[in-house]
């Protein structure tokens, strides 16, 4: 046991979840290689390392490993792996010796590949030196160009170029770059002392300035290096290179490249690799050029040659925006032969990589340069379309395709999204968890019955509340989108928000909310009811403003508004998840509770429902009511009536699940939250009873409000989530177990009277002891004999548990022999495994995870190691008690790719997800099945 408990772990941990929006899987799973060195070289068709050492290298320098070794142009370099990272920030900074001496060997390697030497003077080598992360983290690191320059060296590529303007016009910048990034001296004072030149000179451009102009210019940075640092600028180019170098690993923990991996979920542990290379010139004149490009189009997926290019200019000056380089078909009439060649050598490169490629290149006169090729980072809609096209090319297969989208961007689809440009001019006021994906616009309000109110007046709301209650549903149903203040992952905000595919983000913390007042504060603003929000539920960024969006494509098809046959990216995402389903090996399962939604889910492909909360049907107005009485009934005859009034409406819900599920099995638990939120507020019933005692109100309503006050204090508990609720209700109050046993064996009788399959599998929530499971059994089986002998039919249901609370997943073995099967709960099990409370989370969890004591939200990707390993004794013991258990999972973990891995290593028989999320989870399992680690 102990020892698959260890394999699973560590499978587990290395299908660390990615959520990158644009990212994407590997297409390949080539197996590592394992290095000896920790400095690679590359260059004359010949590198250490290769393509599968990304780990390693980075994926720049693994990239420029195979590129070398396809003997395709790339200039010689060799890479710093992301080994020496690690001891960098292990030994604070100081490296050993023996790295010192392997840079040596291999520049010395370099210097004889490049025919140039590092400081000669005569024939100086310069070098580029840049960051490079297993993932890529565009713009978040640092770079530097032109290292090895000095006031010697610049003489030298004055006299070997004859083109001193050049010269100096790459010394300026290399004392800008390395002033910036390794003096940490802010860029804005080097162009101030650029602009005095460029003023006093009279050049309005910056490529009017003179080698004279330039001259000044690197007088004057050095000046301001001294000024800010009290010492010269390191003339000595091994110097500078070991600065530099320190200075990019620095940059990994810069705060955007931090901000960065805990938007996307990069483990902060694996570091950066370092590349030196032997820089090439796309500003020596008009022959040369410099650019960037993808082989298809990253926003959209169409298959053309894609990117931009300057002719005279450095890699920094195409996205410093400076220039406006031109699109790069155009470098075809420029210099055909170049662009020629990288045609077909980028083509090659797709070929070769089976996927899109985002590339740099460098034109030298004439002369084509490779300097990068990674897999390009795409929209969600751009991965369905690249992924199909290219099985239709037969450049992949299906299943090659699979690999091809990250899950995620099928969730990207079903999301309405706003105009981007519209949306880029807003600036950020607030950011949240971003619970559930779309764009969501609309007029603030605070309460449920506002945003009904409103929203039957023809607006469009976004319901602003400190936190949701099941009492808000019918607000959040109406409203565009759904914004709290606290919260986590699996508050009810997100889990509902979700459910109905509502765009929603909640802990948005720095919301000061005062629902009273009908206001919020944030970022010193006063908000008031009525005024516009917008949020992108996708990346958890609220902004004071409206924003128009539009639906998705998609979902207007299922939702039978738009014809399959005319959407074509409907059409590409059905084939997509048919392969899916061929690969997958676990069942895809919905948690809906209601009869649109289990039909909804039927439409996205899930067969079965994992989760039908009960309890969510006795929300509805006309229920309410008797649900109160239910609860307030002062004796069993009062509340036996009051729940068979109850009977027949649940009878009919799940007459209309089990039909949308048309034979497919369906599972319902029993009831499970606190019976106190079925009733009003205390506090407002409090305020109630004094307004009416002080105002001498009527002598019947006050004594009706004592009443409920009474009960509901006597209901009130410190702790509702470890309290009154799940199997502990249906102990004590077991005609609620009777009731709805009742409800869903007459329904299934009744469908199976009309000649339709029907599996009922009715699940006891919140056990911990077999005992409580037996209780509850018995009561089952006796209601569900009667029920049938009633009808006249039988058919065939299986009674089994929730697997949520610690205890019940230690004594599995036990349950197991009573139970037929187990769904884990894995909201309940996260938080009574953690002790973290669902709706409290969101107040610590953000500093958890600044200070790396979480790498992620437990409540959104399962906590592997712990909670993982519970579920793992669980399915252990269930199975050796009771072989054929069917196992499932229902938390919202279901829906969540890196959980999909976990529970597809431990053998689950299926997920079950939120409606919106079965297309990612079909994709996500049949990745999971594929074994492949999403986001490598
Ligand atoms: C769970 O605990 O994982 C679960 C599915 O139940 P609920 O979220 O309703 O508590
Ligand atoms: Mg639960």
């Amino acid at each position: 046991m102990a020892k698959k408990a260890t394999r699973v772990q560590k499978s587990g941990r290395r299908t660390a979840k990615r959520k990158s929006p644009t990212s994407k899987p590997r297409s390949r799973q080539a197996k590592a290689r394992t290095p000896r060195k920790l400095v690679c070289f590359f260059g004359d068709g010949k590198a250490d390392g290769d393509r599968t050492m990304k780990d390693f290298l980075g994926g720049k320098g693994a990239g420029l490993a195979e590129m070398t070794n396809a003997g395709l142009p790339v200039p010689p370099g060799f890479t710093i792996s992301t080994a020496v990272c690690n001891l960098y920030y292990e030994r604070k900074g100081k490296l050993p010796a023996t790295i010192d001496a392997e840079i040596a060997v291999n520049l010395k390697k370099l210097e004889k590949s490049a025919q140039a030497a590092l400081g000669d003077a005569r024939n100086p080598l310069l070098v580029s030196v840049r960051s490079g992360a297993k993932f890529s983290m565009p713009g978040m690191m640092d770079t530097i160009l032109n290292l090895g320059l000095n006031d010697k060296t610049v003489e030298g590529l004055k006299a070997r170029t004859s083109n001193g303007r050049f010269a100096f016009d790459s010394y300026r910048r290399f004392i800008q770059m390395f002033g910036n990034v390794v003096l940490e001296i802010p860029k804005d004072a080097f162009e101030h002392e650029f602009d005095g030149v460029k003023r006093e000179q009279g050049a309005a451009q910056d490529t009017d300035l003179t080698e004279k102009g330039l001259r000044e210019v690197v007088t004057r940075y050095k000046a301001l290096v001294r000024q800010r640092t009290g010492k010269a600028f390191p003339e000595d180019p091994r110097a500078q290179l070991a600065m530099s170098r320190d200075a990019v690993f620095r940059s990994w923990n810069n705060p955007r490249a931090k901000e960065y991996r805990r938007i996307y979920d990069i483990p902060d542990h694996i570091g950066t690799a370092v590349n030196v290379q032997m820089m090439v010139f796309g500003n020596t004149g008009e022959r040369s050029a410099t650019g960037v490009g993808f082989t298809r189009n990253p926003a959209t997926g169409e298959h053309e040659f894609y990117g931009e290019f300057l002719v005279n200019a450095q890699g920094e000056d195409v996205v410093a925006g400076i220039r406006t380089p031109q699109p790069i078909h155009e470098l075809e009439a420029h210099m055909p032969h170049a662009y020629r060649q990288l045609r077909a050598i980028t083509t090659r490169l797709e070929r070769n990589y089976k996927d899109v490629q985002d590339f740099e290149f460098t034109i030298q006169d004439d002369r084509l340069f490779m300097l990068q090729t990674r897999s390009g980072k795409r929209t969600g809609y751009a991965a369905v379309m690249i992924a199909t096209d290219m099985v239709a090319e037969k450049l992949v297969t299906p299943k090659e395709a699979l690999l091809l989208v990250d899950p995620e961007a099928l969730s990207q689809l079903l999301a309405p999204g706003f105009d981007p440009e519209e949306w880029a001019r807003e600036p950020i006021i607030a950011k949240g968890l971003p619970a559930s994906p779309g764009a969501a616009s609309g007029q603030v309000v605070f309460t449920a019955d506002d945003a009904v109110e409103w929203s039957n007046q023809g607006k469009k709301v976004i319901l602003v509340r400190k936190e949701t209650v099941p009492d808000d549903i019918h607000g959040m149903h109406v409203a565009q989108g759904i914004l709290t203040a606290t919260g986590g992952m699996t508050s009810h905000a997100a889990v509902v928000g979700r459910q109905m595919g509502k765009p929603s983000i909640v802990g948005a913390g720095s919301l000061q909310i005062d629902e009273k007042a009908k206001r919020f504060v944030v970022d010193g603003r006063e908000v008031k009811e009525g005024e516009y929000v917008s949020f992108d539920g996708l990346t958890g960024e609220v902004k004071l403003a409206r924003v128009a969006s539009k639906p998705s494509e998609i979902l207007q098809v299922v939702n039978g508004e738009l014809e399959a046959g005319r959407s074509d990216i409907y059409q590409r995402v059905s084939k997509l998840l048919q392969w899916a389903d061929k690969h997958r090996r676990l069942g895809i399962r919905a948690n809906a509770d209601l009869p649109d939604q289990a039909a909804l889910a039927y439409e996205f492909g899930a067969r079965g429902i994992g989760l039908c909360r009960t309890e969510h049907m006795f929300f509805g107005e006309d229920r309410l009511p008797i649900v109160q009485r239910m609860i307030l009934a002062e004796n069993d005859a009062d509340r036996r009536k009051a729940v068979l009034e109850l009977l027949p409406m649940q009878r009919s819900d799940f007459y209309g699940v089990f039909k949308a599920m048309r034979g497919s099995p369906v599972t319902i638990r029993t009831i499970d939250p606190p019976l106190h939120e079925f009733l009003p507020k205390r506090e407002d019933l409090m305020v109630e009873v004094a307004v009416l005692e002080a105002t001498g109100g009527d002598a019947r309503t006050l004594e009706e409000k004592r009443r409920l006050l009474a009960r509901v204090e006597q209901l009130h508990e410190f702790n509702p989530m470890l309290g009154h609720r799940g199997v502990r209700l249906g102990i004590t109050f077991p005609e609620i177990t009777e009731m709805q046993t009742r409800a869903i064996i007459e329904a299934a009788c009744q469908l199976a009277k009309e000649g339709q399959k029907v599996i009922p599998e009715i699940m006891i929530p919140l056990v911990g002891h077999v005992r409580e499971f037996r209780d509850q059994k018995a009561v089952v089986d006796r209601v569900a004999a009667e029920a049938m002998k009633g009808q006249g039919v039988k058919v065939k249901y299986l009674v089994g548990t929730m697997i949520e609370v610690p205890r019940g997943a230690l004594t599995a073995g036990e349950i197991a022999r009573e139970a037929q099967f187990f769904s884990f709960g894995t909201n309940d099990l996260t938080q009574m495994g953690f002790g973290f409370s669902r709706d409290d989370v969101g107040k610590f969890l953000r500093v958890y995870q600044d200070k790396k004591i979480l790498d992620r939200d437990p409540f959104a990707s399962i906590d592997v190691d712990g909670i993982g390993e519970l579920v793992e004794i669980a399915v252990t013991r269930g199975r050796e008690a009771r072989p054929d258990i069917k196992l499932g999972i229902c938390g919202e973990h279901g829906g969540d790719p890196a959980s999909i891995h976990f529970f597809e290593k431990v053998g689950l028989d299926y997920v079950s997800a939120s409606p919106y999320r079965i297309p990612v989870a079909r994709l996500a399992a049949a990745q999971a099945a594929l074994s492949v680690r999403v986001g490598d």
